[in-house]
């Protein structure tokens, strides 16, 4: 497997999470990982099967970002958030919440999406 590979896998990945077909992988003892993936990160098993991402998630744990990365320079302050969607947990930019008015508890709902930064899909999520 190329880099160039494990690169398109996951840019298909935020491909499905921005068009509403999110999934993720789920091997026979019910492990489940986000794509790409040729084998379970837990239990080394190869036949993965897709499953849908739930429509829905909760915020598990937020922190405002204000020194980010030079790639989001421009987008700071933000929401950062890990959130569960089922037993997949993923990190993301909270979208359209003001990081100094807006305190996001644990338990709030999600959906996720993508967002364009520079070059960059990456993950983002929007209050339900
Ligand atoms: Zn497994």
């Amino acid at each position: 497997m190329s880099d160039e590979s494990a690169t398109t896998a996951y840019d298909d990945f935020l491909e499905g999470l921005a068009e509403g077909e999110s999934y993720f992988l789920e091997c026979p003892p019910g492990h489940a990982s986000l794509p790409p993936r040729y084998a379970c990160p837990d239990c080394g098993a190869t036949d993965l099967e897709e499953r849908p991402l739930p429509e829905s998630g909760t915020v598990t744990a937020s922190t405002v970002i204000r020194v980010p990365a030079p790639a989001f320079a421009g987008e700071a302050p933000y929401v950062l958030a890990i959130a569960e969607f089922g037993s997949i947990r993923l990190t993301g930019k909270l979208l359209e919440v003001d990081p100094d008015e807006e305190n996001i508890e644990p338990g709030t709902p999600i959906s996720v999406t993508t967002e364009r930064v520079g070059e960059e899909n990456i993950i983002a999520f929007r209050l339900r």
